[in-house]
């Protein structure tokens, strides 16, 4: 499943909008902040980078989210 966002913004770290609303992150497992790795809901591969839903918690690999061109379509 791809996850397609709008609205991106951010140059560090980039955060979006999906197509539910939710608000999506990038991350960076921070070692030094003693962060763990996460784990992707999507394909459960554990993941030191990618993306977290700040409504939901959910954490994703990068190569699940498509950022969209257009802008929001709505
Ligand atoms: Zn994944």
């Amino acid at each position: 499943m791809l996850i397609e966002l709008h609205d991106i913004e951010g140059i560090a770290r980039l955060s979006g909008t999906d197509d539910h609303g939710n608000n999506w992150i990038q991350f960076t497992v921070d070692y030094f902040a003693e962060q763990t790795d996460g784990q992707c809901s999507e394909c459960d591969a554990v993941i030191s980078e990618g993306w977290v839903c700040l409504d939901g918690g959910e954490e994703v690999c990068s190569e699940h989210i498509v950022i969209a061109q257009h802008g929001n379509d709505e």
